[in-house]
C-alpha cells in the first residue's frame, strides 16, 4: 500500500467541491442562498449552456467589504456561524462556509461587490481557487458572481453532467422553488439569453405561482394557514383539478428552505384522499415553520433533506392544516351534483326523496367531517346536503309529497323504492355508453353504473374476505413472470417478501436484480403486475417508517384496482349482467361506492327526469 499522506489543498478542494458543487444547479443554489442571506430584495439568475459555461447571479444585498473578498473564498470561512451552539439555531441558508471555496476550486469565478458603506467596489477574479486579479471597481451596492467553465479542470465530473437542456431544467426547477419560498424577493431567471420568468417581489405567493405555473394554477388555489403547538403550516394547496400524475409540482419548505420529504408528500396526499383519483398527486406549495432546534437540516450536504425532532407531530399538524383548507373550501362551494331545491318548495309540494340515492349522494359529496360535525348556524342558508340530511333524519318531513297533476302520487311504490330495486323488479340493462358506463332501468328510475368502479369494489370486497378469512388467494400464473427491477426496487421487494406472500403473491429471488413471480392474487398482464408489485413495495416501505392503521385495506385496494375491468372497454351482455348483479348484491350490503369513494352508480328517478323536462314542477 502507498504511504499515508495528507492530501494537497488542491486535491482536497476538488473532492469537497464534488459534494457542494455537484452540478450547475447546485452552484446556483449556493450562490442564490448567499444572495438571500445578504438581504437582497432583487436577485437575477442567468445561465448559458445549462450553466456549464456560464452562471451569473446578481443581487442588491449587503455586499462584501473590499478587504474580505479573498477570505470569503477560503474553506470554512463564513460570516454566519462562529460558535458550535449556533449550529442548532441556524436562521440563514448557508453556514458551512464552504460553498465559495468549493465552487472556485472547479471553475473560473469573477466577483464584483460593494457594500453601502464602502466608497467603491471591488473586482476579484479566481481561477481554480487561485486569485488572478483584484482591482477596485465602481459599481452598485450588492454582489455579482460569475462562474465560468464549471469542471473544466475535473474531466471525470464533467462527464457526469447531463445534456445542457437537462441541466438547465434542474436550474429552472431550483430557481422557481426558491422564488416560491420568497415571494418578497423579485427573482428573474434567464437561460441562453431569454428570460424564462420573473417575479415581482410583492410578497404574494399567488403572484409567484401565476408567473411560474400560469393562470390555471393561480385561479385554483386554496390558502393554508394553521398553527398548532408552535408549528405553523402556511401556503396553498391546489384544488383537486390541479392534480397531476407525478409529484413534480409539490413544493415544501421547512423554515424557508426547500426540502424533499417523501412522507410529507404522502401526508398531503392522504389529506386529499377521496377527493382525488388514485395515481394523481395534489399541487401544493407549503411552508412549515417551527423552532429551529426542532429541525436538523444538516443531515445532507446539499441540505434538501430534513429531520424533525418530533416527526409524528409535524405530520399530524400538516395533515390537519390541509384537511382544514379543503374543508373550508367545500363549505363555501355549492356541490356540483344538482339536488332538488327542496327548501324553496313549500312543504305541501315537497317531494319524496329516495333515501338510497340521498345516502349515496351524501357519501359522495360530503367530506367526513361534515357527516359528524354540524357547522351550520341557524341564521345562514342551509346547504342542500344539510337539508337532505335533515330530511333523512326527520321522518315527518320524509312523508311530505309533491302533488303531481299528470301522475297521481304512488306513495306505497315510492316508499318501497329500495326494495323494489333489489327484490321486486330487477333492473334491466339498456346498454353500455362510452364503453365505460352500463345503462340500467327499472319502472321507477334509470341509472348508470361505472364499470370500473363497480368491478374494483367487487374485487376489493372479495379480496378482503379472502384475506381476512385467511383463504389462500394466490393464483398460479400460467407462465411465471421474470421482472427485471433496479437495485433499489429489488431490495425493497425482497425486504417485504412476507407481506407479499400474505397478500397472495408468490415471488422469489431470481438472481441479479430480477425476481420471478409464480403466483399473484389477480390475473394481470406483465406491465400491470410489475406496476402493482412496485406500488405495493413502495407502500410497504412507507409503512415500515410510518405504520398505517388500515394498511391491509389500502394494499388490497391497490390490487383490486389493477385487476379490475377498465373504463373504455366494451363489455358483452353477460358481462354487464354479471356486474349488475354484483352491484345489486353489494348495495344490499350497503356498499355504494368504489374503495376510493367514487360512486358506483348514479341515477335519476322518473320524477326527476320529468322535472328536468319541465313536465312537472
Ligand atoms: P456560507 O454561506 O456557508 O457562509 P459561503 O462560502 O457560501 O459560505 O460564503 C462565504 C461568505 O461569503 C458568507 O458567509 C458571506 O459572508 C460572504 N458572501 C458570499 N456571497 C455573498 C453575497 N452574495 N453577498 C454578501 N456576502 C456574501
Ligand atoms: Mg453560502
Amino acid at each position: 500500500m502507498a504511504k499515508i499522506q495528507v492530501l494537497s489543498k488542491a486535491v482536497a478542494d476538488k473532492i469537497a467541491a464534488g459534494e457542494v458543487a455537484e452540478r450547475p444547479s447546485a452552484v446556483v443554489k449556493e450562490l442564490v442562498e448567499n444572495a438571500m442571506d445578504a438581504g437582497a430584495s432583487k436577485i437575477e439568475v442567468e445561465i448559458k449552456q445549462g450553466g456549464i459555461s456560464y452562471i451569473r447571479i446578481c443581487d442588491n444585498g449587503c455586499g462584501i467589504p473590499k478587504d474580505q473578498v479573498e477570505t470569503a473564498f477560503l474553506r470554512h470561512a463564513t460570516s454566519k456561524l462562529s460558535e458550535i451552539e449556533d449550529l442548532y439555531r441556524i436562521g440563514t441558508m448557508g453556514f458551512r462556509g464552504e460553498a465559495l471555496a468549493s465552487i472556485c476550486a472547479v471553475s473560473q469565478v469573477e466577483l464584483i461587490t460593494k457594500t453601502a458603506e464602502g466608497d467603491e467596489g471591488v473586482y476579484l477574479q479566481l481561477l481554480h481557487g487561485e486569485v488572478v486579479e483584484k482591482t477596485p471597481m465602481a459599481c452598485a451596492d450588492g454582489t455579482t458572481m460569475v462562474v465560468k467553465d464549471l469542471f473544466a479542470n475535473v474531466p471525470a465530473r464533467m462527464k457526469f453532467l447531463k445534456k445542457d437542456a437537462t441541466e438547465a431544467g434542474y436550474v429552472a426547477d431550483l430557481v422557481s422553488r426558491i422564488a416560491l419560498s420568497r415571494p418578497d424577493i423579485a427573482f428573474s431567471y434567464t437561460c441562453d439569453g431569454k428570460e424564462v420568468f420573473s417575479t415581482s417581489g410583492d410578497g404574494k405567493l399567488k403572484n409567484v405561482i401565476l408567473q411560474i405555473y400560469g393562470l390555471d394554477h393561480a385561479k385554483a388555489l386554496l390558502p393554508v394557514d394553521y398553527v398548532e403547538d408552535g408549528v405553523h403550516i402556511s401556503g396553498v394547496v391546489g384544488k383537486p383539478e390541479l392534480a397531476r400524475g407525478n409529484r413534480t409540482r409539490q413544493t415544501l419548505f421547512v423554515n424557508g428552505r426547500f426540502v424533499k420529504n417523501h412522507v410529507l408528500s404522502k401526508v398531503a396526499e392522504e389529506a386529499f384522499r377521496n377527493r382525488m383519483m388514485v395515481g394523481k398527486f395534489p399541487f401544493f406549495v407549503i411552508s412549515i415553520t417551527l423552532p429551529t432546534e426542532l429541525v436538523d437540516v444538516n443531515v445532507h450536504p446539499a441540505k434538501t433533506e430534513v429531520k424533525f425532532a418530533n416527526e409524528k407531530q409535524i405530520y399530524d399538524v400538516a395533515y390537519h392544516a390541509i384537511r382544514n383548507a379543503l374543508f373550508q373550501q367545500e363549505k363555501m362551494e355549492t356541490p356540483k351534483v344538482s339536488v332538488p331545491p327542496v327548501s324553496a318548495t313549500p312543504a305541501s309540494k315537497r317531494e319524496y326523496v329516495n333515501p338510497k340515492l340521498v345516502k349515496e349522494y351524501l357519501a359522495y359529496t360530503i367530506p367526513e367531517e361534515k357527516k359528524s360535525v354540524s357547522f351550520v348556524r341557524e341564521d345562514v342558508p342551509k346547504a342542500p346536503e344539510v337539508i337532505l340530511e335533515e330530511l333523512l333524519e326527520e321522518p315527518e318531513q320524509k312523508e311530505t309529497h309533491i302533488i303531481i297533476e299528470e301522475t297521481p302520487p304512488k306513495q306505497e311504490v315510492m316508499e318501497e323504492i329500495v326494495p323494489v330495486i333489489s327484490q321486486k323488479k330487477k333492473p334491466e340493462i339498456v346498454g353500455q355508453v362510452f364503453d365505460t358506463y352500463i345503462i340500467c332501468k327499472t319502472e321507477e328510475e334509470m341509472f348508470l353504473i361505472d364499470q370500473h368502479a363497480a368491478h374494483e369494489r367487487m374485487r376489493f370486497e372479495s379480496l378482503k374476505e379472502e384475506y381476512f378469512n385467511q383463504k389462500k388467494c394466490a393464483q398460479l400464473l400460467l407462465s411465471p413472470l421474470v421482472l427485471n427491477l433496479d437495485f433499489r426496487e429489488k431490495q425493497s421487494v425482497m425486504e417485504n417478501l412476507t407481506d407479499f406472500v400474505r397478500l397472495g403473491f408468490e415471488i422469489e429471488d431470481f438472481g441479479g436484480n430480477a425476481v420471478i413471480v409464480q403466483g399473484a392474487p389477480i390475473a394481470a398482464d406483465e406491465a400491470e403486475l410489475r406496476d402493482l408489485i412496485l406500488e405495493l413495495s413502495d407502500a410497504m416501505q412507507e409503512k415500515r417508517k410510518h405504520p398505517v392503521a388500515d394498511f391491509e385495506e389500502k394494499a388490497l385496494d391497490m390490487i383490486a384496482c389493477k385487476g379490475a375491468i377498465k373504463a373504455n372497454k366494451r363489455l358483452s351482455y353477460p358481462e354487464m349482467q354479471d356486474l349488475l348483479e354484483k352491484v345489486l348484491d353489494m348495495e344490499d350490503k350497503g356498499i355504494g361506492s368504489c374503495p376510493h369513494g367514487r360512486p358506483i352508480r348514479i341515477g335519476f328517478t322518473k320524477t326527476e327526469i320529468e322535472r328536468l323536462f319541465k313536465r312537472i314542477i
